[in-house]
């Protein structure tokens, strides 16, 4: 993986030379490598309050501070707080495929600077960062955890360590199409913390790194395993969030 992304970034240099710079959601020529187009731009939606403060989901009007949506009182997940950087619309689904495909993962530190402004609150009551893993055989056959190297931009920007205890003992199919608890189901007991690992995580704050939160089924399984090992506290961070009818309490 290491090796994969060390020769990419030694060879942009070469391909770039003599071709435009795209927009990398519609791939339009754009003024300077990395940056979205206007239109992409304008379209990307930034998440910023009033929203949720337990689930960081945004609310159509102001209910005032502190008030936590219907989801969060109902359904409260194992995790604390999450926070993601924007929803996940057209362009953020683009940007997501772009740098998990490993294409352009000259985005990764742009990405990674939103999600560290998104989260800077979970960051500052933060040990450690933990990328949500991929299975072996699935970085193996795409050499590249896109969560780990998002973990790896923001813990550049919040100054924090990232650790790897978080382990995924199988192989889950894909959660596409799957209703929400199906989702809860197909991922539980997916991940664990080695016993030699638990000295990572036991006492410690931790906050999940992912890229994609649709459910929460993913990091809420994570999040068990990490409480199981020890962790003092554990909270989300992500790049881009579905955000659905939001129902406020009564
Ligand atoms: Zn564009």
């Amino acid at each position: 993986m290491r090796v994969a992304a060390m020769l990419r970034g030694s060879l942009r240099p070469i391909i770039d030379i003599g071709l435009p710079p795209l927009c990398p959601a519609c791939r339009e020529p754009v003024r300077d490598a990395g940056a979205l187009c206007p239109q992409c731009w304008s379209r990307l939606n930034f998440i910023t309050r009033p929203y949720c403060e337990r689930l960081g989901i945004p609310f159509a009007f102001d209910p005032g501070p502190g008030i936590l949506s219907m989801q969060a009182i109902a359904d409260p997940p194992a995790y604390g707080r999450a926070r993601a950087a924007v929803r996940f619309d057209d362009v953020a689904r683009a940007l997501v495929h772009a740098v998990k495909y490993g294409d352009r993962l000259d985005l990764v530190p742009t990405l990674g600077r939103w999600m560290a402004s998104a989260g800077h609150e979970l960051l500052a009551d933060a040990d450690a960062l933990v990328p949500v893993p991929l299975h072996w055989r699935r970085l193996w056959a795409r050499r590249f955890n896109q969560a780990a190297a998002l973990a790896n931009a923001i813990a550049a920007t919040a100054n924090l360590p990232v650790t790897t205890a978080l382990k995924r003992t199988r192989a889950t199919r894909s959660q596409v199409g799957l209703s929400k608890s199906e989702r809860a189901q197909n991922i539980q007991g997916a991940f664990r913390v080695p016993a030699g690992a638990r000295g990572e995580v036991a006492g410690r704050r931790l906050v999940l790194v992912d890229d994609v939160l649709t459910s929460g089924a993913t990091v809420d399984a994570c999040a068990r395993a990490l409480l199981r090992a020890g962790a003092a506290q554990v909270e989300v961070l992500v790049f881009a969030r579905v955000v659905d009818a939001v129902r406020l309490p009564i």
